[in-house]
């Protein structure tokens, strides 16, 4: 009977719950929220009923009552309280004033953690779509920005000569925070898909203005494009007018038939097609600011036949 009740440890759950985060793109809802993940952790061990149904009973004396609370959510909970304390992952109570949800988030050590565990090269944060305290207060802020009416495309503080680790986060807050506000797609064809394992979206975070110009990584210097779309508006095969219609350059009508094909779909000839505006986010406060367009229109565009 005891030896059925053998629980997994408090490391072992640690553990079990930073790939959980992980697996979960970061968040996990609270465990009494979540029955799903509490459930995936317990088939995680291979829990049996007994084990997953155990209670413990706590005797409250103020109010001399009987409390009986799963013996498995307290693991849960004490592990992530752990954790918590040892700043790898951010509570539901702190978490809550930043996205309105009750959630438990991975933290930049907590990432860093959670790939160690799982044998993932750390220079994949980079790209995978895992969300990170630090990163999501980036996004956040990007979104909240009230827009400016003459907006400066250009960082002109930026120090070119090496990549600090807040530059890191501020790439990956750029990225998180442009592809979610296209919904995972490109703004120009509208592809959405993922990698198979399902973490990566195969969208990008385009720069407007280049970052590797001192474009700023702010949500008004950027537009989600399909790896395609991005290469063919950083070569100049088009751009956006100011009403964020597509123009595409001239220069296409000189390209050989066989050029920018995939099978029978004349990739680059669709772009002379399309007339009309990209898909944009929800929020007009978000979308690509024109001084940054203008730019791209005037320094990037190839225009001539
Ligand atoms: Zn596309």
């Amino acid at each position: 009977m005891l030896e059925d009740l053998k629980m997994p440890t408090r490391m072992e759950v640690e553990e079990a719950l930073l790939k959980s985060l992980f697996n979960h793109g970061g968040v996990i809802k609270e465990f009494g929220a979540d029955e799903e993940i509490v459930e995936e952790i317990a088939s995680d061990f291979n829990l049996n009923e007994q084990q997953r149904s155990a209670f413990l009973e706590t005797i409250y004396k103020k109010e001399n009552r009987l409390k009986r609370s799963s013996l498995l959510h307290r693991l849960l909970f004490r592990a992530a309280d752990n954790l918590a304390k040892e700043k790898l992952v951010s509570r539901p109570t702190q978490t809550i004033q930043m996205t309105h949800k009750r959630e438990w988030m991975l933290t930049e050590n907590g990432y860093d953690k959670a790939l160690k565990i799982l044998g993932i090269p750390k220079v994949q944060k980079e790209t995978l779509p895992i969300k990170s305290y630090e990163v999501e207060k980036i996004v956040k802020r990007l979104n909240e920005q009230s827009r400016p009416v003459n907006y400066d495309p250009f960082d002109h503080n930026k120090k070119t000569s090496k990549v600090s680790k807040e530059t890191r986060l501020r790439n990956r807050g750029f990225r998180q925070a442009i592809i979610e506000a296209y919904d995972c797609k490109c703004a120009v064809c509208e592809m959405k898909i993922k990698s198979p394992d399902a973490l990566q979206w195969e969208v990008e975070a385009a720069h407007i203005v280049p970052h590797s110009l001192n474009g700023k990584d702010d949500i008004w210097n950027g537009v989600a494009l399909c790896h395609l779309h991005h290469w063919a508006f950083d070569v100049g095969w088009f751009t956006l007018k100011d009403d964020f219609k597509i123009l595409a350059s001239k220069q296409i009508e000189n390209v050989p038939n066989n050029f920018g094909k995939i099978g029978n779909y004349d990739f680059i000839r669709q772009l002379s097609k399309e007339t009309r505006v990209i898909a944009l986010p929800k929020r007009k406060e978000i979308y690509p600011h024109q001084t940054a367009i203008q730019w791209h229109r005037e320094n990037v565009f190839y225009y001539q036949l």
